[in-house]
């Protein structure tokens, strides 16, 4: 089996990488097991220092992570450089944040002295995307290894080039060599991985059938995983929404990445009294994205990651539509070669078709109309998904209440579409997985923390 670069703005075949053999795989992990020795036993100051560096090297060579980010997954450049940009942020974040966050916790016991101290497991396995090719990446690197931990990436198979990027960014900015390794495999290189002593944890983010595959495995092994899966996110319009607002931050929300983000805003939920303009609005502002070349400055929307995904949501569509829905703009596929999907809107897609209960991983728009605030909390709710999802009303206590009591989700923004930041906990619940990353959360996930008592 191979990996494969094929540059979705064209279909054409650029690269090929033969995957790695068993005996390969485990030479790796042997390396990692011996360097993640040398670096659990330095301090939080010189594990941050290595940060610092990776932080400095992801700026420098921002055009040139982007451009192949761009060539192996299509988003557009600037998109691809202000990625790079993001994971320098969660570097520098976690470099300056790890000692306090992870600092012994004091506590009150009858004994003259206890307290919880937070130690790493040893080596995390990254099963990664390639929504985010480096975003993802760093987003797990960055708090695991903080912690003390070493980690393995296993990256999607059509990302190679940037999978050894990655690698090298590490090898470069003053790591010990093998802390960070790319394991260059197919998902059944994976479940080699995992089964291995070597390896100490599972995080994964990706689809929730590979979800269900890997935490079965990391399961029956006993070792723990943290799962970032698929969304269906609610945004609800209430009738009191600034309407502007919500339609430029549902629009933006949704075409982001060609829509191919797992927070992206997947199902507009509107009040009747607010439908009618709010549709004419998103149609407009929809009208106004082209489709165009993504190492181009100017290009806000590029092809999507592969033929297969675009046929993929292309099908989803064209279900959606013979359930009922109806299709407002795009829904078609461009004659040209390459993985391209218009801007799309569909709506009134009824229950049980795609567009009201599956995710929609493109840039595909799903308005419902809910009859009052209770019926699209009802709506929300009812998909199998519990990610991320929003709230539009200019009574902030009533979207406060919404967010905190009503939505299942693992993150509710009012007024704004969801974000990833490395200052908040990030993650969901439900078939979107379970486990927390950034913040103070997500360092902890892959520790041990362990209670000492002194009688
Ligand atoms: P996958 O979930 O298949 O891929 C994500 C990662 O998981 C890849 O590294 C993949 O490896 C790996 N993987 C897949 N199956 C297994 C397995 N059985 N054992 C170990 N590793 C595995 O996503 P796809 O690329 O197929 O995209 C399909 C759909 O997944 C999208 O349409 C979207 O709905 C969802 N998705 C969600 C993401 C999110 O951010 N929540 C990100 C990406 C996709 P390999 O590439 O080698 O198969």
């Amino acid at each position: 089996m191979s990996l494969q670069t094929v540059n979705p703005a064209k279909g054409e075949l650029v690269r090929e990488f033969p995957s790695i053999d068993i005996p390969e795989i485990l030479r790796i992990l042997d390396d990692v097991v011996t360097d993640a020795a040398v670096w659990r036993g330095m301090s939080f100051y010189e594990r941050g220092n290595c940060f610092r560096s990776a932080a400095k090297l992801l700026r420098a060579n921002k055009e040139a992570y982007g451009k192949t980010i761009t060539l192996e997954m299509g988003k557009p450049i600037t998109e691809a450089m202000a990625e790079c940009e993001k994971c320098a942020w969660v570097c520098e974040y976690y470099a300056d944040k790890a000692a306090e966050y992870l600092a012994d916790e004091p506590l009150e016991t009858s004994a003259s002295e206890a307290f919880a101290t937070f130690q790493p497991l040893g080596c995390v396995l990254a099963i990664m995307p390639w929504n985010f090719p480096f975003w993802q990446v760093f987003r797990a690197a960055a708090p695991g290894m903080m912690a003390g931990n070493a980690m393995v990436l296993k990256h999607a198979s059509n990302v190679p080039q940037c999978a050894l990027t990655i690698e090298s960014i590490f090898q470069q900015s003053g790591f010990p060599m093998n802390v960070f390794r790319t394991l260059m495999v197919g998902s059944d290189g994976a479940a080699i991985a995992i089964a291995h002593p070597a390896v100490n944890a599972v995080t994964l983010t990706g689809s929730t059938k590979a979800g269900e595959k890997v935490a079965a495995m990391a399961g029956s092994l006993i070792k723990k995983c943290v799962l970032e899966l698929g969304g269906a996110d609610a945004y609800i319009v209430l009738e009191d929404a600034d309407l502007d607002l919500a339609v430029e931050k549902i629009v933006a929300g949704r075409m982001l990445n060609a829509g191919q983000s797992c927070i992206a805003a997947k199902r507009a939920i509107v009040l009747p009294k607010v439908r009618e303009a709010f549709e004419q609005k998103v149609v407009a502002a929809m009208k106004e994205i082209t489709l165009g070349d993504p190492t181009l400055a100017q290009t806000k929307l590029g092809p999507m990651a592969r033929i297969d995904l675009r046929d993929e949501i292309h099908d989803q569509v064209q279900a959606s539509i013979k359930a009922g829905a109806k299709l407002l703009i795009g829904g078609y596929i461009p004659e040209q070669p390459g993985a391209w999907y218009p801007p799309t809107v569909i709506s009134d897609s009824p229950e049980g078709s795609p567009a009201y209960d599956q995710e929609m991983f493109g840039p595909v728009l799903s308005i419902v109309e809910a009859k009052d605030e209770h019926d699209a909390v009802r709506i929300a709710n009812s998909s199998e998904y519990g990610l991320g999802g929003a709230v539009f009303t200019q009574n902030l206590e009533r979207g406060r209440k919404l967010a905190r009591e009503k939505l299942h989700a693992g993150a509710v923004f009012i007024n704004d579409f969801v974000k990833s930041d490395p200052r908040l906990p990030f993650g969901g619940m439900k078939r979107s997985g379970y486990g927390r990353e950034l913040s103070s959360y997500g360092i902890k996930e892959f520790v041990n923390i362990k209670t000492v008592v002194l009688a």
